[in-house]
């Protein structure tokens, strides 16, 4: 045991374990990300490039932190959902922020040359920012993943009529925005089919919807009381000691990371795959 006159030092930090029995939200955002995206010369309004390497970070964040549920990204932004009974680093805002934060980072700049192998990163390298926040229910949870995924919605449809008027319609940004003032998502159809042919619902869904990332167990059909939990059950041997945690956790680590674009704000995607947020 190390004892020094300086130990009481420690006594200056400040406890932050998050409130018990809620659901952990880490939001992360890329910091200045609109020079950097110019920077590297992102196509707009969406580079593909771009979003797959933040997904590729966010699976890498999943499978070294188990105790994840799922994860949504848009833009420069994933937000990281830990279930309710998490107890990681007993649940210190400071230590699951950071870490989230350097490790998708640190996968962010690893798997750059993947993504952009003519294009080498160059100081001032790209980081994030992160922050915890706790939601109680899966009410506050469910409208936590909607509001981030209409998020998703208002924005595209603003950027893609907002880079259709710049590229095609030889507008300047200033004319494009004014243009765009005060309309609502019916004008910005219109305007991109009237004038480019552009149909926004062909646009691709990871553009639309954004991506969820999520462990894959066996799809539950609409309708039928949590059959994969029921399953689980059964496939275990009712002599087997070990706690039911413990085989969530085992299971959750084998299972298959997958990326979807699909709409989170329905009851559809929660009622399928019920592991996500029992
Ligand atoms: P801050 O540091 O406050 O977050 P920021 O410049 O990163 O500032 P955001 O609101 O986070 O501001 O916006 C992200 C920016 O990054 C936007 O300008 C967006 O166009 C750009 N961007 C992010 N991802 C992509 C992408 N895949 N393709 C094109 N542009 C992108
Ligand atoms: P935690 O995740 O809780 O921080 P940890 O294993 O990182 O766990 P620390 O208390 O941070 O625990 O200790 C850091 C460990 O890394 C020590 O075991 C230390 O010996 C080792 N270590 C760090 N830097 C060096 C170094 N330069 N040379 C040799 N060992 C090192
Ligand atoms: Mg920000
Ligand atoms: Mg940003
Ligand atoms: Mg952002
Ligand atoms: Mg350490
Ligand atoms: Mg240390």
């Amino acid at each position: 045991m190390a004892n020094s006159k300086f130990e009481y030092v420690k006594n200056f930090e400040q406890p932050d374990n998050l409130l018990p029995n809620t659901w952990i939200v880490v939001r992360i955002d890329g910091r200045g990300f609109t020079k950097f995206s110019n920077k590297y010369g992102f196509e707009k309004p969406n580079d593909r490039r771009a979003l797959d390497l933040m997904n590729a970070a966010a699976r890498a964040v999943m499978s070294e932190l188990p105790e994840i549920t799922i994860a949504y990204g848009i833009s420069d932004e994933y937000s990281f959902v830990f279930h309710k009974s998490c107890a990681l680093f007993e649940r210190r805002s400071n230590k699951l922020v950071t870490t989230i934060v350097s490790t998708f980072t640190a996968y962010y700049i690893h798997l750059w040359s993947t993504y952009f192998p003519d294009t080498p990163l160059s100081p001032p390298l790209p980081s994030f920012d992160g922050r915890a926040v706790c939601y109680p229910s899966v009410q506050n949870l469910r409208d936590y993943m909607s509001w981030r995924q209409v998020d998703c919605h208002i924005n595209n449809l603003y950027n893609t009529t907002f880079w259709a008027l710049i590229q095609q319609g030889d507008m300047g940004a200033l004319e494009a925005e004014e243009m765009l003032k005060g309309t609502y998502a019916a004008h910005k159809n219109e305007i991109l089919f009237s004038r480019f042919s552009i149909n926004y619902n062909n646009e691709p869904e990871i553009y639309k919807k954004g991506s969820v990332v999520f462990r894959d167990y066996e799809l539950v059909d609409p309708g039928t009381h949590n059959a994969a939990t029921e399953a689980d059950n059964l496939a275990e041997p009712v002599l087997h000691s070990k706690n039911q945690t413990e085989n969530d956790k085992k299971h959750r680590a084998k299972a298959r990371i997958v990326i979807e674009h699909l709409d989170i704000i329905k009851d559809e995607f929660w009622d399928r795959r019920p592991w996500l947020l029992s």
